[in-house]
């Protein structure tokens, strides 16, 4: 038995890489009898709207996809979030940084000192004197929180990939927008909700270890983790919207119905011999994590064909 959940971000439509995704998280959850939750992750609030919201929870419903209890949003959440922040801070784990994205970029290239991992922060506003931190709080430049990370490799064990080693640096924890930021969040909401594992695609499989990280400083319980492989167009690159009908009102307009959509994803993830048409539910019994694919999902042009006029 363990928790599980999918976290999207109402952003846009959900495509066919994210609907695998959640068929996957709602098996690995199902086949154990567990339940699953659903977390939408709006703290951009920018791009972030109800609409969307609302035509993802449709897409999973359409697909055979169930959760249980109220859908949690993040951008109802912000004391939480606040409340682990003033914890790492109490223990004197934080600090302002006023480098903006070019300067961090700047200062990780520069030709001396020790290299660092590439997108890894290079520590700048880490050891301010106290006349340095009086005048980076009256320059009046936005500032975010930083956790004073431990700067060592952090492993944790996946389901899907194995061992994922990742270097911990100093990672934001409220933006200089003031918003928390997404590791934190994660992580507070995890536990919060009392999921167990984490099951997402594999682009965030480095996160990972930073969140096992501030899990472990905030005494909070691990989670397990299942990162699932991308799913790619017909370029090779991460799907995207035009890629072509990449969305499952996209598909439906081709004519498939989400019985064949699930059919053609579980095919995809070596769930079903041929892609033929299936609900979740149908296919929850024989489900076997030792079977998933452990490679991208490359569609074809076919896949994603036009409307015909
Ligand atoms: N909200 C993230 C996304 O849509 C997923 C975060 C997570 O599963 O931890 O990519």
């Amino acid at each position: 038995m363990a928790v599980g959940r999918f976290a999207p971000s109402p952003t846009g439509d959900l495509h066919l890489g994210n609907l695998r995704t959640a068929l996957v998280a709602w098996l690995f959850a199902r086949s154990a009898g567990s339940s699953f939750l659903v977390r939408m992750e709006d703290l951009d609030r920018v791009q972030a709207s109800a609409d969307h919201e609302r035509s993802q929870l449709a897409d999973l419903a359409a697909l055979g996809l169930d959760w249980d209890g109220e859908v949690v949003r993040q951008s109802e959440r912000f004391d939480r979030y606040e409340a682990a922040i003033a914890q790492l801070d109490a223990a004197g784990l934080t600090y302002p940084c006023s480098c903006t994205r070019r300067e961090i970029r700047e200062a990780a290239s520069a030709p001396h000192g020790d290299p660092v991992p590439d997108g890894a922060y290079p520590g700048t506003c880490r050891d301010l004197t106290d006349a340095e931190r009086r005048a980076q709080a009256a320059s009046g430049r936005p500032l975010a929180l930083r956790l004073r990370g431990p700067g060592t490799t952090v492993t944790v064990h996946d389901d899907l990939l194995g061992e994922v080693s990742a270097l911990v640096d100093d990672v934001v924890l409220r933006r200089n927008d003031g918003v928390p930021a997404y590791n934190l969040a994660v992580v507070v909401d995890d536990a919060a909700q009392g999921v167990e594992q984490v099951v997402r695609a594999d682009d965030l499989a480095s996160s990972a270890p930073r969140q096992r990280h501030l899990a472990e400083l905030l005494g909070l319980p691990p989670v397990a983790y299942a990162h699932v492989p991308l799913v790619l167009g017909p370029t090779g690159q991460r799907l995207a919207k035009r890629d072509g009908a990449v969305t499952l009102a996209d598909q439906q307009r081709l004519g498939r119905t989400p019985p064949d959509v699930c059919g053609v994803l579980a095919h995809s993830l070596g769930l079903l011999a041929a892609p033929e048409p299936c609900t979740p539910a149908e296919l929850v019994a024989a489900f076997d994590p030792a079977r998933l694919a452990r490679t991208p999902w490359q569609l074809t042009a076919p896949d994603l064909a036009p409307t015909c006029p």
